[in-house]
């Protein structure tokens, strides 16, 4: 019945109005008030409605987190950190008889996908604690004080959750803080501000004798942005890096998603380690699930090579299409990528693991390159191998058809991003600058002059394999795969010869 009040309420006071108007009688004060009264019931009424969503599951995600530290691979240093800071709220004895301020926040920071909401699963587990989570932009909304509203329903949640399930201690988990928790500008986000301000009103709230004892974990991709009220002592006080696996954490984090899947006999995940530089856990484990999805679709009982290759190329370079491409479009695809595999075995001999004729993703086709020595400092001469490798595609079309084409986008926008790298890290002519003093005209003509440069040395050297080209184009057009020990022996017999 009550949920139809309103809509009675909408019927039956417009018609009473009209028959007091009949009547003779003055409405004009009574409108004044329903139109008043209305507006009241209405703003406090989308209060009440958001906060009872915000309260509800959609916005929290409460789980008895029973994941553990163990199911998490690789970050040894980002677990040990978080384990020496959650220890603070498992010896509380010990803590408050040393005097120590109790831990209030820990921020989590790293690239997307690097486990850090398996931390906090874990944190909250370790630590005995109940779990929610919610997420940065969860507490946005258009009008003023929501948001802050929702911070306050979070925390009396946490605190009877808590309570509910006879635990001593609750974890909050905010993903994307960066969301509310950005640097104030004190005047156009009113509503942004206020959410913040009510995060740290709450986490000034959190008392080391208090029970249950709040502790919140936060994360973010981009840290620089946080507003620097919540970095201070006695909020988030804790940060912790959370970086993308090296090849012992990716083998392990490998390892952990094939515990449930079939693996062929032979296969050496450590390999498929190698093979994944830079990935993070989240796309380890979507290899390891893609490549069963190829097992499944091969009716295949467990993962072989070939599936889990087909599942790292899916992960990088996105799905194989059926992009219907002209005759004339697969000859320039070809040329272009056999301009990448030239100048790489050139630059870098054996690198060259495959060369493709396939469309994938966004590309028509691709190059790829057997795993290399992880590596973190790079040299000059290094980098300029690298753009020269990039700009190889776009300098083969400029050989054989005296022009470029769109196809070499990506290719540009990667080797701009390496001749950053050379100007920030003082590896170009002008020496050691300071990158953000630039002018933008400044910044044009050094990569133009970079890559200029390295562009005329990389078309010098393909015009010199102008005859590998020409016996590997007609292999690659007809059986659209060379393989790289394959298209490294014609590259030696066509020099050769
Ligand atoms: P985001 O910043 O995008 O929120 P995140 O760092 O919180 O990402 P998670 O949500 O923790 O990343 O990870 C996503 C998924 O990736 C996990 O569910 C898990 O399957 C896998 N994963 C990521 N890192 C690891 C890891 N270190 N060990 C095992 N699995 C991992």
């Amino acid at each position: 019945m009550r949920k139809y009040g309103i809509e009675v309420a909408a019927g039956v006071v417009p018609v009473l109005l009209v028959f007091l108007y009949m009547l003779g009688i003055n409405v004009i004060p009574f409108v004044f008030l329903v139109v008043i009264g209305g507006a009241v019931f209405y703003t406090a009424r989308g209060r009440g409605k958001l906060t009872a969503v915000s309260s509800g599951k959609k916005r929290t995600e409460v789980a008895a987190s029973n994941f553990t530290f163990d199911q998490i691979g690789g970050q040894h240093r980002a677990k040990q950190e978080l384990i020496e800071a959650l220890d603070f709220l498992v010896k509380r004895e010990q803590i408050a008889k040393l005097g120590i301020r109790p831990l209030k926040g820990i921020l989590l920071a790293g690239p997307p996908g690097t486990g850090k909401t398996l931390l906090a699963k874990a944190a909250a587990q370790y630590t005995d604690s109940v779990y929610l989570a919610a997420s940065g932009s969860e507490f946005v909304e258009m009008y003023v004080g929501v948001g802050a509203g929702r911070i306050r329903d979070l925390f009396q949640e946490a605190r009877t959750k808590a309570k509910k399930n006879g635990k001593s201690s609750a974890v909050i988990f905010i993903d994307e803080i960066e969301v509310i928790g950005g640097k104030r500008d004190g005047g156009q986000h009113r509503e942004y501000d206020q959410t913040l301000n009510q995060l740290l009103t709450e986490m000034d709230g959190i008392h080391a004798n208090e029970l249950p004892r709040i502790l919140l974990i936060a994360a973010t991709n981009r840290k620089e942005m946080l507003d620097p009220a919540l970095l201070r002592p006695g909020r988030f006080d804790r940060h912790i890096g959370v970086e993308l696996p090296d090849k012992k954490g990716r083998l392990h984090i490998l390892q952990i998603h094939a515990k449930n899947k079939p693996l062929a006999e032979g296969i050496n995940l450590d390999r498929i380690a190698e093979q994944t530089y830079q990935f993070s856990g989240a796309q380890l484990e979507s290899v390891m699930n893609e490549a069963a999805i190829y097992a499944m679709r091969d009716s295949a009982g467990a993962i072989t090579v070939k599936h889990l290759t087909s599942a790292i190329d899916k992960v990088m370079l996105g799905e194989e299409t059926d992009r219907e491409s002209t005759a004339e479009e697969r000859k320039r695809v070809a040329l272009h990528e056999l301009g990448h595999a030239i100048m790489a075995e050139l630059v870098r001999p054996g690198s060259v693991s495959q060369v493709a004729l396939s469309p994938r993703g966004g590309a028509l086709g691709y190059v790829r390159h057997q795993p290399q020595q992880e590596q973190y400092l790079y040299t000059k001469s290094f980098l300029n191998g690298q753009i020269k490798i990039t700009l190889g595609g776009a300098a083969a079309e400029e050989m054989f058809y005296g022009e470029r084409s769109t196809g070499s986008r990506g290719d540009f926008e990667q080797a701009v991003n390496i001749v950053k790298m050379l100007v920030e890290s003082g590896l170009t002519e002008m020496g050691i600058v300071d990158a953000s003093m630039m002018t933008p005209d400044k910044w044009a003509e050094v990569s133009n002059g970079t890559l200029n440069e390295q562009m005329a040395e990389t078309k010098e050297m393909l015009e010199k394999s102008r005859a590998v080209f020409e016996h590997a184009l007609d292999i690659l057009l007809r059986e659209e795969t060379l393989d790289g020990s394959e298209f490294r022996e014609l590259m030696r017999q066509v020099s050769a010869a």
